[in-house]
């Protein structure tokens, strides 16, 4: 997978200074050869990895990260990026009914993501109609209300036995029968043929032009593979979309087709379609899709937020007083602790951050829910207390438990706790200070 082989690409490197440009240009080789074989369009890789290039070269090496991770990460923004960033709401009107206009090719998915649009809709509170304007193959309206039926929502259809229907017309007439029967928003689902095509590609535009929608959902098979960038082009350029919804997500597809559509079209991909029950579908997330490509599911978010909790300044002060042989401080002791509760879920994290497997067992031994308590105590120690915690007799312990509603009891433990902390600041005092920071205190 991707993230493994920017990893091979970049192993035994240390985190110092920049990357040199021979390092990055390794990287980015394998990064576009995992691209490519992962059908992303030419184009798009090539913008891709001139943006990452740029970064890599560009930025210091984040000590909280070792020189693969922060390529890893730097991917990953980017992908996050081209994937449309933050996912989008539909577009909803101000006058209902709010239409909605579905196109693709033929099989990409339109019918069944028209029932589960209408379906999740429904459950949201709105009032769907969809509107069978695919008229080209004999059982695409049957289809269509079979769907509708299974959403519960209704299905607005040509009259059978009126020989071939206009998808204009019937398009039109459901977009004032919604009006009229109040509903607040339509789906209308169109024919796709298995190419492109022109008469396919005046159709769509005709009932565009028709009924005017609000937004129109290009659906496309993500198992397209080359193909994704060309037919995205064709139907902006056709028919013209405003958002993207993947399907076939359920399938072994990489995402090279998100990528690709959203890096040629520029359209946010809005819905994923992950399988042929109605229920299979949800809001499409640029960063869910990003783990996929780089194929390590939340890792990046974990990597993150240990990046963002572990202040690495506040690290190099530590090691710098260590250093320098001065001593290890309860408001030291105060300042970890809460950078250990800025992580939030420590134990999740723990196995996943590959520098964190030498204080596995600390962090195993360590309850989150005590940061409060230990907070708690320290504040309600004076400067003097906190600096020279060996002052704490037995009437300031009295004092501090009642100003942190704690008990004598739990400050003795605290105070052993963190003589037990600061022996090990002593000891790894030396270690720290080259750097490479850990989590001191644990
Ligand atoms: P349309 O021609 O664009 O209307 O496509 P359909 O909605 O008729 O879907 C074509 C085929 O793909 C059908 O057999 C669907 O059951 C199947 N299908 C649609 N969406 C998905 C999906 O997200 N996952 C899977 N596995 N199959 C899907
Ligand atoms: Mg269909």
């Amino acid at each position: 997978n991707l993230s493994d082989r920017i990893t091979e690409s970049l192993k035994g490197l240390r985190g110092h200074g920049r990357l040199s440009e021979a390092d990055v240009d390794k990287t980015i080789r394998e990064i576009r050869r995992a691209l490519l074989d992962a059908d992303v369009a030419v184009s798009v890789v090539r913008t891709f990895t001139a943006a990452v290039r740029e970064r890599a070269l560009g930025e210091e090496v984040s000590k909280a990260l070792n020189p693969a991770q922060q390529v890893v990460k730097i991917v990953n923004d980017e992908l996050v990026q081209v994937l449309g960033g933050e996912a989008r709401d539909l577009n909803w009107s101000k006058n209902p009914p709010t239409v909605i206009m579905l196109a693709g090719l033929q099989g990409a998915g339109k019918t069944t993501l028209a029932g589960k649009l209408a379906q999740w809709m429904k459950s949201e509170g709105h009032t769907p109609l969809l509107i069978a304007a695919d008229l080209q193959r004999p059982n695409a309206v049957n289809q269509l209300q079979i769907v509708g039926e299974r959403a519960g929502v209704p299905v607005f259809a040509p009259e059978p036995g009126n020989g071939v229907g206009d998808p204009v017309l019937v398009a039109m007439n459901g977009v004032s029968t919604a009006q009229f029967q109040q509903h607040d928003v339509v789906i209308v689902d169109t024919a796709g043929r298995l190419g492109i095509d022109e008469e396919m590609m005046q159709q769509a535009r005709d009932i565009r032009d028709a009924v005017g929608p609000h937004e129109t959902l290009f659906v496309v098979d993500a198992m397209i593979g080359q193909d994704a960038a060309r037919v995205a082009e064709a139907f902006r350029d056709g028919v013209g979309f405003t958002g993207v919804v993947l399907s076939k997500l359920d399938g072994d597809a990489r995402g090279g087709a998100a990528l690709s559509i959203t890096g040629v079209t520029e359209r946010p991909i809005l819905f994923a379609s992950t399988g042929e029950s109605l229920d299979d579908f949800e809001r499409f997330h640029p960063d869910r899709m990003a783990g996929r490509i780089l194929d390590m599911g939340d890792v990046m978010t974990l990597i993150e937020q240990a990046e963002k909790a572990f202040d690495q300044k506040e690290a190099e002060k530590t090691a710098a007083k260590l250093a320098s042989g001065e001593d290890f401080t309860l408001d030291d002791f105060l300042n970890q602790m809460q950078q250990l509760k800025n992580m939030g879920s420590i134990k999740k994290m723990l196995g996943m951050l590959p520098n964190m497997g030498q204080y596995r067992e600390a962090l195993d031994n360590f309850d989150e829910s005590e940061i409060g308590r230990i907070e708690a105590i320290i504040r309600s120690m004076t400067p003097e207390e906190r600096n020279d915690p060996k002052i704490i007799n037995g009437s300031r312990r009295n004092r501090i438990a009642r100003g942190s509603g704690t008990t004598v009891q739990q400050i003795n433990q605290l105070l052993e706790r963190f003589k037990q902390a600061q022996q090990m600041m002593r000891t790894m005092g030396r270690g720290m200070s080259g750097g490479g920071g850990g989590m001191p205190g644990m």
